[in-house]
């Protein structure tokens, strides 16, 4: 069985299928932000599936050990916490999103900041990692519109965004 999804780890959402046989692995699907491709990090999306290291149970630090607690034992938790930070003022909280969110959860994160919290301080990852990609892409020495060296010249094409690999090919194709 193959089930179309998305990779769920950057804002590109490249396109793929998951099939699902004794394990899951994945296929790219052609879709507008990755045409067939996918980056490593695409590739290896369900190896966390049967990790050993994957977290199932929240952990939480008693006596500087983090211990495994129960669901509500954590969520208590990080409510006083909250209330603590906010006797000193709403704003003393912030939400942090990220662009591996979809629509749908970004708008619930904003409403959960602005309605719920009561804080004006919400940002997302795109500040400090989509915006180092798109940097990367616009210095891409095999760019369309390169200008000048890139620090991922010497990063294999497999790890780049499935965009930049299409900006590699169209320039080979075109030097070629
Ligand atoms: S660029 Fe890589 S990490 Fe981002 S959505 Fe595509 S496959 Fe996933």
């Amino acid at each position: 069985m193959a089930v179309a999804t998305h990779c769920p780890y950057c804002a590109l959402q490249c396109g793929m299928h998951l099939r699902v046989d004794d394990t899951v692995t994945v296929q790219p699907r052609d879709f507008p932000t990755n045409r067939g491709g996918l980056c490593q990090k695409g590739w290896t999306a369900t190896d966390l599936l049967d990790s050993p290291e994957r977290l199932r149970t929240p952990l939480a630090r008693q006596g500087g050990r983090l211990v495994p607690v129960s669901w509500d034992s954590a969520l208590e938790r990080v409510v006083d916490g909250i209330r603590d930070a906010q006797r000193h003022g709403r704003d003393r909280v912030a939400v942090f999103g990220g662009g591996g969110l979809t629509n749908e959860k970004a708008y619930l994160l904003g409403k959960f900041a602005r309605v719920a919290l009561r804080t004006p301080n919400i940002d997302y990852n795109g500040r400090f990692c989509m915006s180092s990609t798109g940097a990367c892409r616009s210095r891409c020495p095999t760019s369309p519109t390169p200008r000048r060296s890139c620090s991922s010249a010497a990063t294999p094409p497999r790890r780049c965004p499935p965009s930049c690999n299409g900006s590699r090919r169209n320039a080979n194709a075109a030097a070629g």
